[in-house]
């Protein structure tokens, strides 16, 4: 039976040590990080999203907005948004929620933001730096996944990383810094062949699919470390049981909500797997503990301080 590998005391350390740091620069200064979001139409899990960073955000002192735009908001419009928050003093860091609506090409919309307030850290240029192995902003999940590693003494050298999805938050900056960290890295998706036999091969595995409970144990070596990325909703009462067994607070909240929360793996990995992160409070906490972190990061390096 192996371990959970909770995230959420590591997010806590994170943030708290934002928040000194937030208020060490507010005494100095007198001024304070900004972070702006920006939602365009209504998809609710990325309100969901922005929320959370903001509540996060205002309990850490960092000034916090949401710019909400309608659905058919046009490219031409949005560009002139990001332009005057790319000239606004006040504002350190931006992140543009996605999904986009289809008619807006993420690439496009990311590359307007300016590389020093690129907080997600997946404008080119932060990609740039990250192949590099150069300082920059770090995509929150996967930096958070590393921190998560190394806190609990998980060792990246020589070990064989694969990596499942190969998305440009997840899959793509986590194979760049798993690389950097020295890990032996594969990188599957959706037209690998053999991908339970691949999988089985790693000593630390990475499951960020968006398919709900994919990984079985046959995907697994015994004693790996299995990352869970994914965030599904599970509706199905029954398989919520076969699942998670007798859980009275999953059921509760099934009951509320009519879901409970699942990743790509499979919750009995944990029979197998020397770590498994739980969902939720695993890598979550700390995606948002890392936007913190990089939000501070840009309103230092803006402000050249040390
Ligand atoms: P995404 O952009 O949809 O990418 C999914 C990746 O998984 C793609 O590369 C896809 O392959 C691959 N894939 C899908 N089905 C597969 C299959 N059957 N076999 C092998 N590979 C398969 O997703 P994402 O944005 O990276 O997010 C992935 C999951 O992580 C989602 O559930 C998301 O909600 C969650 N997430 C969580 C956090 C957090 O903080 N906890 C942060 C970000 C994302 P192709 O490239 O071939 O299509």
């Amino acid at each position: 039976m192996g371990i959970w590998l909770e995230g959420r005391n590591l997010a806590g350390k994170i943030k708290e040590e934002v928040k000194e740091q937030v208020d060490h620069y507010r005494n100095l200064t007198d001024q304070a990080p900004g972070l702006v979001g920006i939602l365009v139409g209504d998809n609710p899990a990325s309100k969901v999203y922005l929320r959370t960073k903001e509540r996060t955000s205002q309990k850490l002192g960092i000034h916090s907005e949401i710019l909400t735009f309608p659905k058919e908001f046009e490219k031409i419009s949005l560009q002139a948004e990001i332009e005057k928050l790319n000239q606004r003093e006040d504002v350190d860091g931006i992140l543009v929620q996605l999904p986009l609506p289809t008619h807006l090409n993420p690439y496009e919309i990311i590359a307007l933001i300016s590389p020093e307030k690129d907080v997600d850290g997946i404008h080119p240029f932060s990609l740039g730096t990250l192949l590099w192995n150069q300082e920059g902003f770090n995509a929150c999940t996967p930096i958070g996944i590393i921190e998560l590693l190394k806190f609990n003494n998980i060792g990246i050298l020589g070990k064989r990383v694969v990596i499942i999805g190969r998305s440009l938050i997840v899959g793509k900056p986590l194979a760049a810094l798993m690389t950097n960290e020295h890990g032996t890295v594969a990188i599957c998706h959706s037209k690998t062949e053999n991908l339970p036999q691949i999988a089985a091969e790693a000593d630390i595995l990475v499951a960020a699919m968006g398919k709900a409970a994919y990984v079985t144990p046959e995907f697994v070596k015994p004693g790996a470390t299995v990352i869970d990325v994914g965030v599904n909703q599970l509706r199905d009462k029954e398989k919520v049981k076969e699942f998670f067994g007798e859980d009275e607070k999953r059921e509760k909240g099934f009951q509320e909500k009519g879901y409970t929360l699942i990743g790509d793996v499979d919750p009995r990995v944990i029979e197998k797997a020397e770590y498994l992160t739980p969902v939720p409070g695993g890598v979550g906490p700390l995606t948002v503990a890392m936007l913190m972190r990089n939000t501070l990061e840009a309103f230092k390096r803006r402000r050249e301080l040390e």
